[in-house]
């Protein structure tokens, strides 16, 4: 599998804000941040995206949540909310292909998120 950003992160061979590691697991901040508070929560094994998750992987994506609430208890945003979101090929968003779930915090979230676009192709 090629090698993304993500993996020079995990290998420290590029600099990140990182806020949370295991044996398992990386968090760190967003280097784009779309909110007051943006971190990603990626597994240090490689898997390129959603459809990529097998069975054998449940427990690890597990983990990912359980640091994202970790996380966000810490910084003191887990009482007031945030929203995971984990994109997924093109459509989805996805431009880096290594699995990661965006934890955005610290402002009040519209939903549904794309609203507009949705009408759009209502009939
Ligand atoms: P996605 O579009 O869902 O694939 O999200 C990729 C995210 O990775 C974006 O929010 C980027 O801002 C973020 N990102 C890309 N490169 C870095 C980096 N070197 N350090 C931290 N975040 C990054």
């Amino acid at each position: 599998m090629a090698e993304t950003i993500f993996d020079k992160i995990i290998n420290r061979e590029i600099p990140a804000e990182i806020i949370f590691e295991d044996d398992q697991v990386l968090a760190f901040k967003d280097i784009n941040p779309q909110a007051p508070t943006h971190f990603l929560v990626i597994p240090k094994k490689q898997i390129a995206t959603i459809n990529d998750i097998e069975p054998e992987d449940a427990a690890l994506i597990g983990q990912l949540y359980l640091a994202a609430a970790s996380i966000a208890k810490q910084l003191g945003v887990a009482e007031s909310g945030y929203r995971t979101v984990m994109n997924c090929n093109p459509d989805g968003g996805q431009t880096v292909y290594h699995i990661h779930l965006h934890v955005l915090a610290g402002k009040p979230m519209g939903w549904p998120p794309y609203q507009n676009t949705m009408k759009q192709q209502l009939p």
